[in-house]
């Protein structure tokens, strides 16, 4: 089945309409390098389309109806989005959904110590990672402190340019060759994942005075002791901005795109959507990474929950209402997918592979050793699906996750499919994916997004 390179079909109009989306996006990938930072932004960008607090809407005890637009947040770091439609909402909502957390390094929780002179904060790494890639780069710190007494101390270090930034070192290669025999998975170890952070002794220090004296930097500049590290979220991020990728700039270069990448753009489609019949909704969590478990992960009752008081607020709540609700939805669950990598040619299956710039993939199953784990999605919904994106000319292309028993990797859509409704993995093509620097096809962006918009009018 021939599927084209959609650049070539692109008038001026949509040009320019794709650069200054992905102008946007690169702007939210560099706001948004934590699952917090990405939620802060969500709630900005809706606030400024016209969506509401959720929460303010229960506490005054307003009632909700069709074209109003709220939004709900759980714990800083996921977000649900409605937007009524004029249809009833038990024939069920169109939802969108992404996750906004990425591969990272999490510092533990005792994480500062010295060695030889040297001052270290230990990781401990989140997400599966290549740990060899990890080491020298530069790398910058996000995250919140919160103090015994409740007050918050939020953390950015290393993205300004005066700002220093911090690095994993790596064995030089001249003494490297015991190290280079290695197995790539034990070159470089997760416990060797230690961020380095000074050398200057502090004046008559006893013992550690290197560390001592970052106690005392860290006191005076941001008011925290050692003790607080105890209660904070400090994440060692990529330092830098998202850049655009090749001599063309057909490509984006940045990090932390799986999966902010089918996160913005599900977003935009969504604040974008003028009216709408069937009720719009999109998700975006946290967790997925690590099997969307705990309160922000999918499989938190906190969605379930956001409609049964958005149903309350429309004056007509029961828990077979929710139930139907639910069951009569439809999802996109999108996250990135692997794109086509000649170099690595052997891992992919040719006819089922995903392109950069073929358009948005759709994987009817994902899962690993025989589909284990997939949502497998009905071939009736892809059929309705197929009808709306031709209708709309968005460009689409289908793919698995490399060859069978190659390996395999979760998503989110198993956990909306409990409900009974129909969900379907789509995403964005993504090379190195979970790298500390991703790439997608700037084309693909625009058509992700084109996508979500056609799916939400359907
Ligand atoms: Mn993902
Ligand atoms: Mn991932």
């Amino acid at each position: 089945m021939e599927r084209k390179n959609v650049w070539s079909s692109y008038g001026k109009k949509q040009l320019a309409e794709l650069e200054k989306l992905n102008k946007n996006y690169r702007a939210f990938l560099d706001r948004g390098k934590t699952e917090r930072e990405c939620i802060r932004e969500a709630v900005r960008l809706a606030q400024e389309a016209g969506y509401r607090d959720l929460k303010d809407v229960i506490k005054k005890g307003e009632t909700l109806q069709s074209g109003d637009k709220v939004y709900n947040v759980c714990m800083e770091k996921a977000i649900a989005l409605f937007h009524i439609g004029s249809k009833d909402i038990e024939k069920g909502m169109n939802i969108l959904g992404a996750h906004v957390d990425s591969p990272r390094l999490d510092l533990k929780q005792n994480p500062l110590y010295e060695d030889t002179e040297l001052a270290y904060l230990d990781t401990h790494y989140y997400g599966g990672i290549k740990k060899y890639q990890w080491v020298t780069l530069p790398l910058a710190l996000h995250g919140v402190v919160v103090k015994k007494d409740g007050s918050r101390t939020e953390i950015v270090i290393g993205e300004k340019e005066n700002d220093p930034a911090f690095c994993i070192t790596d064995l030089l290669v001249h003494l490297s060759a015991e190290q280079l025999e290695k197995k790539a998975s034990k070159a470089v170890e997760g416990e060797a994942l230690d961020l380095l952070i000074g050398n200057i002794p502090l004046k008559d220090a006893e013992k550690d005075a290197v560390k001592e004296n970052i106690l005392a930097l860290l006191k005076e500049q941001y008011d925290i002791t050692e003790e607080d590290f105890l209660s904070a979220e400090l994440e060692a991020v990529p330092a830098g901005k998202a850049r655009e990728c090749g001599i063309d700039r057909s490509m984006i270069l940045a990090y932390g795109q799986d999966d902010r990448v089918c996160a913005y753009t599900s977003l935009e489609a969504m604040l974008d959507a003028k009216k709408v019949k069937r009720t719009a909704c999109c998700i975006l969590v946290d967790k997925e990474e690590i099997g969307s478990v705990g309160a922000t992960g999918m499989q938190s009752r906190f969605f379930e929950n956001t409609v049964a008081e958005l149903l309350n607020c429309m004056g007509d709540y029961s828990e077979l209402k929710l139930r139907r609700v639910l069951a009569n939805s439809r999802m996109l669950s999108s996250d990135v997918s692997a794109a086509f990598d000649p170099a690595y040619a052997s891992a992919f299956e040719k006819k089922n592979a995903a392109y950069f710039s073929h358009g948005i993939v759709f994987n009817k199953y994902t899962g690993a050793r025989g589909k284990s784990g997939s949502n497998d999605a009905n071939a009736e919904y892809m059929a309705q699906l197929r009808a709306t994106l031709d209708k709309s000319q968005v460009a689409y292309q289908t793919a698995e996750l490399g060859k069978v028993d190659f390996g395999g990797g979760g998503t989110i859509a198993y956990i909306l499919a409990l409900y009974g409704m129909q969900v379907i993995d789509c995403g964005v093509a993504v090379l190195n994916m979970h790298a500390p620097w991703e790439i997608v096809s700037k084309a693909d962006v625009y058509e992700a997004k084109r996508c979500y918009a056609a799916f939400l009018q359907d």
